[in-house]
C-alpha cells in the first residue's frame, strides 16, 4: 500500500474517535489530541505549539464543534508547513540555471540515502536532464555497489574510486567529469557515520571545499535524508547533521510503511529547513516532491 494511508488511518482515525460525540473542545479533547500528535511523532515542542494555538482559538470561539476542530487543526498544520516549505512541485522539470546543479546527500546509513539518490537520478533523467552520481561513501563497499546498481538501473554514470579512497577526491572527480560532459545535475553520496561527530563535520567540510575549488557556488543543495519511520531518531539525526554542516533541504523516506508521518510536521517546524522530497516506497517512482497542500489533503482526506 503506497502513500500516506497508514498515517492517515492512524492519525486522523484517532482524532475522529476522540472528537466523536463531543460538542465542544474541552480539556479532555485537548489532552487526547496532544497524545495523538505526540504518538504520531509530531514532536513535543511542535505538539505543544499546536495545542496552545487550538486552545486559544477554542477559548475565543467558545463552542467549537468537532468539524471546526478538524478544520482548525488542518489550518494549524498547514501553517507550520507553509512557514518553511515552498509549493514548487515542478522541481525536476524546472530549467537548471547554474549547470551542473550539485546536490550533496547526507544522512545516517540505512535511512534510504542510496535509494533516494537513485530515485532523484531517475526523476531528473525522466525530465530530460543528464545526471552524474558520485560514490563518495568510500567507507562501505555495499554503498558503492548499491549506487552502481542504481546507476545502471536508471542509466546514469557513477563515478567511483577504490574502497577507502578520499571521499573528497571522488566528489572532485565527479564534478570534473560532469562538467567535461556538460551534465545538468550532480548527486554526491556521502558516508553517514554519526558516532564520530568531528570526523563527520570534517569530512563533509572537506568534500564541500574541494568542490568549491572548481566552482565556489557548489554544492547548490545539501540534502539530509531522514527515515520517517524512526520517529525521535530522525529528530536527533537532524540535530546532529545541522550542527555538522549547513543542511539546505530534507528528504523524509519510508512514509509508506509508517503511521508516524507526523515527523514531517515536527521536523519542518523545528529545523526551519524545507522538506523537499518524501519517499513512499522502494521503487524508482516512489519519490515525490513534497507539496504542503497535497500532504495536508492526503492526511485529512
Ligand atoms: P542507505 O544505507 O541510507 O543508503 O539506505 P538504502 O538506500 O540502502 O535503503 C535502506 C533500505 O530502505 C532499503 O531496503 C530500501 O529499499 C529501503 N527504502 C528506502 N527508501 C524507502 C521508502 O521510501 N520506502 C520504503 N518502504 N523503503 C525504503
Amino acid at each position: 500500500d503506497k502513500g500516506l494511508s497508514k498515517t492517515k488511518e492512524s492519525f486522523f482515525g484517532k482524532i475522529a474517535r476522540v472528537i466523536a460525540g463531543k460538542t465542544k473542545v474541552d480539556d479532555e479533547v485537548l489532552d487526547n489530541l496532544e497524545e495523538i500528535l505526540i504518538t504520531s511523532d509530531v514532536g513535543v515542542e511542535t505538539t505543544l505549539k499546536i495545542i496552545e494555538r487550538i486552545e486559544k482559538r477554542a477559548a475565543s470561539e467558545k463552542y467549537m464543534n468537532t468539524q471546526e476542530l478538524n478544520h482548525i487543526l488542518r489550518d494549524e498544520i498547514s501553517m507550520l508547513l507553509t512557514e518553511n516549505n515552498t509549493d514548487d512541485a515542478n522541481d525536476f522539470d524546472a530549467p537548471i540555471a547554474k549547470k551542473p546543479y550539485v546536490i550533496m546527500v547526507v544522512g545516517v546509513n540505512g535511512v534510504g540515502k542510496t535509494t533516494t539518490i537513485g530515485k532523484l537520478a531517475y526523476q531528473f533523467k525522466k525530465a530530460g536532464k543528464s545526471v552524474y552520481l558520485g560514490a563518495a561513501d568510500t567507507f562501505r563497499a555495499a554503498a558503492v555497489e548499491q549506487l552502481v546498481i542504481w546507476g545502471e538501473r536508471v542509466g546514469v554514470p557513477v563515478i567511483k574510486q577504490k574502497m577507502g579512497s578520499d571521499p573528497a577526491s571522488v566528489a572532485f572527480d565527479t564534478l570534473k567529469s560532469a562538467m567535461a560532459n556538460d551534465a545538468d545535475v550532480v548527486i554526491i553520496d556521502t558516508a553517514g557515520r554519526l558516532h564520530n561527530k568531528v570526523g563527520l563535520m570534517n569530512e563533509l567540510t572537506k568534500i564541500k571545499n574541494v568542490m568549491k575549488k572548481i566552482n565556489p557556488d557548489v554544492p547548490n543543495e545539501v540534502l539530509l535524508v531522514l527515515d520517517g519511520s524512526t520517529g525521535q531518531n530522525a529528530f536527533e539525526q537532524a540535530k546532529q547533521f545541522t550542527l555538522a554542516t549547513e543542511v539546505t533541504a530534507m528528504a523524509v523516506t519510508k512514509l509508506d510503511g509508517t503511521a508516524k508521518g507526523g515527523v514531517v510536521i515536527g521536523i519542518s517546524d523545528q529545523f526551519k529547513i524545507p522538506v523537499k522530497y518524501i519517499g513512499l516506497g522502494e521503487g524508482m517512482e516512489d519519490l515525490q516532491v513534497f507539496n504542503r497542500r497535497e500532504f495536508v489533503d492526503s492526511l485529512f482526506g
